[in-house]
This record gives C-alpha cells, sequence and structure tokens, in this order.
C-alpha cells in the first residue's frame, strides 16, 4: 500500500497534510459570491496569542476569508466584552467569532466563549457545539481534536482502536475523546491525577499528549508500532518543543508528528474550514 502523502518515513508532515485542507477551503470560497468574514478577539497583549492571531490571519488572507481583529485593552469589563460579542453575534456580515484564549484573569471564559452564537462559533467550544459532539450530533468540531481525527483517520481504523489521550481540557482532551468515540475508539482520557500513566499509554495503539510539558512521553511509555501526536507547545528557552521525547519516541512509532509543523497547522486549517461551515450553517 502506498504511505499517504503526508508522511515523510514515519514523521507526520502536519504542514503537508494542512495545505491540502487549506486548498480545497480556497477552491469552496472561489465558489462564493461574497468572501467568509470572520472576527477575532484578542484581549490585551499575551505574547504567544498575538503570535497565534496574526498567523491566523494571514492563513485567513491567503484562503480569501476576511479576517477582522477586535484587539480590545486588557482590562475591557465582562459586560463590554459581552456586548462586543453579542454585536458581532448581530452582524450578519460576520460568520465567523474566536475568541482567542487565555483570557486576563478577571473575565469568565465559559461565560466569554457561551456568548458566541453556537452558529458563528468557528471554534465548537461553546457548550451547545460541545454537547452536540458528545451527543453524537457534531455540528462545529474544535479545531485541534478536528485536525487530530483527520490525520488518525488516514492511518488506522479507529473501530475498537485503543487511544490514550493525555490532558483533559475543554480545548483539546474532552472534545478528542467524544469525537474518537464517535468513531468506535476505545478511549482513556487521562489527567494530572491518572496513576501509571505509563501503563496507559504502554497498551494504546494511538497516543495523543495534550499537556504542555516537555518529556512527559518517554520512550517506555510507547509500544511498538503506536501512533503517536503531540499537541503540546513549550517555549524553552529560543526553540518550540512538544510533550514527547520526539528523539527516543520516534524509532518505535508508525507514525509521529513533530512539534512544531505538526499538529499545529492542522489545527489553524480545521478553523479555516470550520469558518465556511459556519458561513454555510448561517444561510441554509
Ligand atoms: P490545559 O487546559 O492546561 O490542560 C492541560 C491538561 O493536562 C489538563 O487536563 C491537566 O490535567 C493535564 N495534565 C497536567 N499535568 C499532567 C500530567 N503530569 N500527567 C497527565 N496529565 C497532566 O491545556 P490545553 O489548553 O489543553 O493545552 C495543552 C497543550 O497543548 C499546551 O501545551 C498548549 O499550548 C497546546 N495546544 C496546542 C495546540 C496546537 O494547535 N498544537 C492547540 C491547543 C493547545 P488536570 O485536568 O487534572 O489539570
Amino acid at each position: 500500500m502506498r504511505s499517504p502523502f503526508f508522511l515523510k518515513g514515519n514523521i507526520i508532515d502536519g504542514r503537508a497534510f494542512s495545505q491540502s485542507i487549506l486548498a480545497s477551503v480556497t477552491e469552496n470560497i472561489k465558489t462564493l459570491e461574497t468572501p467568509p468574514k470572520l472576527a477575532v478577539i484578542m484581549v490585551g497583549n499575551h505574547g504567544p496569542s498575538e503570535i497565534y492571531v496574526h498567523h491566523k490571519q494571514r492563513v485567513a488572507k491567503e484562503v480569501g476569508i476576511e479576517a477582522i481583529l477586535h484587539h480590545v485593552d486588557e482590562n475591557i469589563s465582562q459586560e463590554k466584552l459581552d456586548h462586543l460579542i453579542d454585536s458581532l453575534n448581530k452582524d450578519t456580515s460576520v460568520h465567523g467569532i474566536l475568541l482567542q484564549l487565555p483570557l486576563p484573569p478577571h473575565l469568565d471564559r465559559v461565560r466569554s466563549i457561551n456568548a458566541i452564537s453556537p452558529l458563528k462559533d468557528v471554534d465548537g467550544l461553546t457548550s451547545e457545539n460541545q454537547g452536540l459532539l458528545f451527543a453524537k450530533r457534531p455540528r462545529i468540531i474544535p479545531c485541534t481534536p478536528l485536525g487530530c481525527f483527520y490525520i488518525l483517520r488516514e492511518l488506522i481504523d479507529l473501530k475498537g482502536a485503543n487511544v490514550t489521550i493525555v490532558g483533559r481540557s475543554f480545548l483539546v482532551g474532552r472534545p478528542l475523546a467524544a469525537l474518537l468515540m464517535n468513531h468506535d475508539a476505545t478511549v482513556t482520557l487521562t489527567h494530572r491525577f491518572t496513576e501509571n500513566l505509563k501503563d496507559h499509554c504502554k497498551d494504546s495503539d494511538v497516543i495523543i499528549s495534550a499537556v504542555g510539558r516537555p518529556g512527559l512521553i518517554r520512550e517506555d511509555f510507547v509500544k511498538e508500532g503506536a501512533v503517536v501526536l503531540d499537541v503540546g507547545i513549550t517555549r524553552v528557552e529560543t526553540e518550540t518543543v512538544g510533550d514527547v521525547d520526539f528523539a527516543k519516541v520516534s524509532p518505535k512509532c508508525k507514525a509521529i508528528t513533530p512539534v512544531p509543523g505538526g499538529i499545529g497547522p492542522m489545527t489553524i486549517a480545521c478553523l479555516m474550514e470550520n469558518t465556511l461551515k459556519a458561513m454555510a450553517l448561517q444561510t441554509v
């Protein structure tokens, strides 16, 4: 069997995979009378957020999505933020709303996310969209889990596969567990209180780590021939690294994502796809 186009040896080229998604999004947008419009809200000047937002704006432009940045003061009140989101919900020219996380501590993250209209919720993080995913009626699926799923379904038969997810956040671990369960994987969702993390991982056909702790997933955690997806992103001095000890783990894997160049580009491509989807949801 020919290996998938995004595999270079056993390394998953997330950039190459993301380009194929973006090419399809671009083609779809060319058929539309008006381009999708994405409102990006950034609160304050959180360094990494500025880089992520800049990157999302650049990719949006490349595919033909009009991305408008609403950069608001770090001290914005909850009421003012709610008001901004409400005005974007009511603006029929806006198809998607992205609230860049994290928010400053005085703002309520759950309340702010749930202020977004579920039909414009391109991150898929509102309780309504998360609930639909858990109810096996997915509408807009969170971007990082969706990117992981797109990779996995090309590499393995998810039906009955043993998958260990490390990290149970609302952004990654939980929706990813629901998505993979919906595709008949046997999912173990682990977190900081999980005992014997290594034993859970060692039995798994797939390990997905979304923690933000470099070196957490070691060579002895991984069985021969496993697929390993590394979602973690940590800046260590001038380098960006994941959760997996890539040098030692990669020789054992059937396939593995690097950091950078693995899940990150897939997440952004899925955001563009979700924006197009949100527009379609609003025009039916
Ligand atoms: P988060 O909300 O901080 O969640 C981290 C999770 O890891 C929590 O569930 C926590 O458990 C768990 N955890 C912490 N220490 C652990 C340990 N020793 N063993 C097992 N689990 C442990 O973070 P997040 O937003 O999900 O992001 C996770 C990482 O992925 C970060 O590095 C982030 O930068 C990265 N990320 C990357 C992308 C991408 O596109 N590549 C997208 C999103 C996030 P508790 O629940 O018990 O606290």
